[in-house]
């Protein structure tokens, strides 16, 4: 079982495809924090990458939405003055969305409608979302359409995570994430099950904030990988105290966690330490696996109670990707 976000979910799942073969049964715990409504249309961002980079459908070189991609659509909005312009809405992609939205005002739940759309990628894996209710993280930030007084802290405003991410490049400061919708929502079907059956766990290099930090608030999720029979290990998205892709670094300031390889560690904290450290509600680490670059910090990290080990960490390539989900894998002894 992998809880994933998008680029960095998706390409460590190609790399596990690829180890464990055909007859293993994979499944994705897909985040859909950044869902939005664009244009009257559902988007599943993270959903949406990680179907298409294991159907072979994803622009290699943008890492999100579809090869051979053309915005006509969106300039067309555009020049009709529609808000968001900011939005990267393909003409292909849309077809996507178009499908997604007319399913879900038939009745049709997420996680059904996942499945319709996955039947044409064929990613190989089980794609579950990780709730059927709608949850949206919003970022509260100082409201940019304000300038304070002088003498007065600035108002502040909370902002869809897409808006911030995409229109203001992370570049707003965030004072913290809110997760709209979260009260009401429940583990998607079939979640729970594959967290407490599945005999491996592996965390991805996704965003610890915004991705896996937001599967994990789904009231049960993060209980039932604490509490899950099977072993989890994790593999670091920073590399030599950075982001490898993406703004990362911009998320775990918000939540006062160092953009270290240590400092995710301790953010997800051990599992069943007898003193939690760090993560609020149970750790959920047996094994953390860091960079060549970060193999400094394997004593730090084995001191918090977490088997660790360096290896490199960059997904350059498939065969790159293969063995870091081996040496993954390895950690906690687990032969595929
Ligand atoms: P998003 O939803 O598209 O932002 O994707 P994710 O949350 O799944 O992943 C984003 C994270 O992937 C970023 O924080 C990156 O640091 C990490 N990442 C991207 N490429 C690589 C890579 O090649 N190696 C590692 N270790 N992390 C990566
Ligand atoms: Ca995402």
């Amino acid at each position: 079982m992998v809880p994933a976000g998008g680029i960095g979910g998706a390409r460590l799942l190609r790399g596990l495809a690829a180890v464990v073969g055909d007859d293993a049964v994979i499944t994705v715990i897909g985040n859909t924090g950044d869902d939005i409504w664009v244009h009257g249309l559902r988007v599943c961002p993270d959903l949406d990458t990680v179907m298409y980079t294991l159907g072979n459908g994803i622009s290699e070189e943008r890492g999100w939405g579809r090869e051979d991609e053309t915005f006509t659509v969106k300039d067309e909005l555009a020049a009709y003055g529609v808000e968001p312009t900011w939005f990267g809405l393909g003409d292909r992609d849309t077809a996507t969305h178009l499908i997604r939205t007319q399913l879900l005002h038939a009745g049709y739940p997420l996680s059904a409608v996942t499945a319709a759309l996955c039947d044409r990628w064929k990613p190989g894996v089980q794609l579950l979302p990780m709730s059927d209710e709608r949850v949206e993280t919003h970022v509260v930030v100082d409201d940019p359409d304000q300038t304070p007084e002088p003498g007065q802290a600035a108002a502040r405003r909370a902002i869809h995570f897409q808006e911030w991410w995409i229109r203001y490049r992370a570049q707003l400061p965030a004072h913290s994430f809110a997760y709209v919708g979260l009260d009401n929502a429940k583990p998607g079907p079939g979640v729970i099950e594959a967290i407490d059956t599945c005999d491996l766990i592996i965390i991805p290099p996704s965003n610890p904030v915004v991705s896996v930090g937001t599967i994990l608030q789904i009231p049960g999720i993060r209980e039932a990988i604490v509490e899950a029979p099977a072993p989890v290990v994790g593999i670091s998205p920073i590399i030599a105290g950075a982001p490898v892709r993406g703004m990362a670094d911009a998320c775990l300031r918000a939540i006062d966690v160092p953009t270290t390889a240590t400092g995710i560690a301790r953010h997800y904290g051990p599992r069943r330490a007898l003193i939690p450290i760090g993560a609020s509600g149970g750790g959920i680490l047996d094994a953390w696996l860091i960079d060549t670059s970060d193999a400094a910090a394997v004593p730090d990290i084995e001191a918090l109670g977490i088997t660790c080990a360096a290896v490199p960490l960059l997904m350059s390539n498939l065969a790159k990707t293969a063995d870091m989900a081996r040496a993954a894998m390895d950690l906690v002894g687990f032969t595929p």
